[in-house]
């Protein structure tokens, strides 16, 4: 009895086994299709400074237009991505677009509007990286600070030397570094005052817990960034409540929800175009 059910169990496990792998070597060889055939759309969420909301940036979200799956989103993805090495490739790509778009905006009389673009810490282990960003600026003619990145902190520290010369040659594009999802999973604190970023964005999930309670981890999160000089985002800004709670402390921007889903290229500019008028604290305080 107990042995068949032991191996009904393995059975099943293996089965199990082989639909992920079978699963993750399809993602893997649709990735290399996609970026060939272009099934890649960016989305651009507002980034906007919470004293007068209005709009500084957008953050850039890829979406993957599969022509089996549909439209899917980068969770299901990216981490796959970042484990056969195809994010680099991937990366670059988007990069690539975002430079595009950025270059469009110009063409049109929009010259201050800079794109925050999600990458791999794996980046930042060559110096490559550089010459990459350096010939996009180029080739698209971008302004200073057109592009920046936003990437998350466990990659950096490994190869803390090498990651501080990649900013370090960044920084005549006026490239800005966000620390991502700051909070979340292992931070080194210990080591964030060496790293040469501009930025902390504040993950989303203790924006959620600003309800009817403030969160000292919040708090906790802005004196900190206070004293090592860094402006602050937060992610993840659903509510009203949220908003006032966060405009009344030192935080420069937000993004989140409340003020806009991301959004197609298209209606992006759009909502450029119309919000800066919308957008005052006196129409988020009437929807509390
Ligand atoms: P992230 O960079 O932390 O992006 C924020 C995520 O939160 C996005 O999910 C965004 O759509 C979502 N979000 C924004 N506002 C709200 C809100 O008010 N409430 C809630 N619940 N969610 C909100 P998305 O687009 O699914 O992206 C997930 C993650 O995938 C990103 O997290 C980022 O780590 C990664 N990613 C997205 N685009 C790219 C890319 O082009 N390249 C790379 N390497 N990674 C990307
Ligand atoms: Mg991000
Ligand atoms: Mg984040
Ligand atoms: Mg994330």
């Amino acid at each position: 009895e107990a042995k068949s059910a032991g191996r009904s169990q393995i059975r099943y496990f293996n089965n199990e086994m082989r639909k992920k792998l079978k699963q993750q070597a399809d993602i893997e060889n649709d990735l290399q299709n996609g970026i060939k055939n272009g099934e890649f759309e960016l989305y651009y969420q507002p980034i906007f400074t919470l004293a007068r909301p209005r709009v500084v940036s957008f953050e850039s979200l890829v979406r993957w237009h599969h022509p089996k799956n549909g439209l899917v989103t980068p969770d299901d993805f990216i981490p796959i991505a970042e484990q056969t090495g195809q994010i680099i490739e991937l990366d670059l790509h988007l990069l690539e677009l975002a430079a595009k778009q950025v270059a469009q905006w110009q063409s049109i009389g929009i010259s201050d509007i800079s794109l925050t673009v999600n990458v791999s810490s794996r980046h930042f282990a060559s110096l490559e990286f550089v010459d990459q960003i350096a010939n996009l600026y180029r080739a698209y003619d971008l302004h200073q600070g057109a592009l920046s990145l936003e990437i998350t902190e466990s990659g950096l520290i490994e190869n803390l030397n090498l990651a501080t010369k990649v900013i370090h040659g960044l920084s005549p594009f006026g490239v800005k570094l966000y620390l991502d999802d700051f909070g979340t999973g292992y931070s080194a604190l210990g080591y964030l005052h060496q790293l040469p970023i501009h930025i902390l964005k504040i993950d989303k999930s203790f924006i959620q817990q600003l309800t009817d309670q403030d969160n000292p981890l919040v708090d906790a999160i802005l004196s900190l960034a206070k004293s090592l000089d860094l402006e602050v985002v937060a992610e993840g800004i659903e509510t009203a409540k949220q908003f006032q709670t966060l405009s009344g402390k030192a935080c420069q921007y937000g993004q989140g929800f409340l003020i806009s889903h991301p959004l197609q290229a298209d209606q992006a500019l759009a909502f450029l175009q119309s919000e800066q008028v919308k957008f005052t604290t006196k129409d988020i305080s009437n929807k509390v």
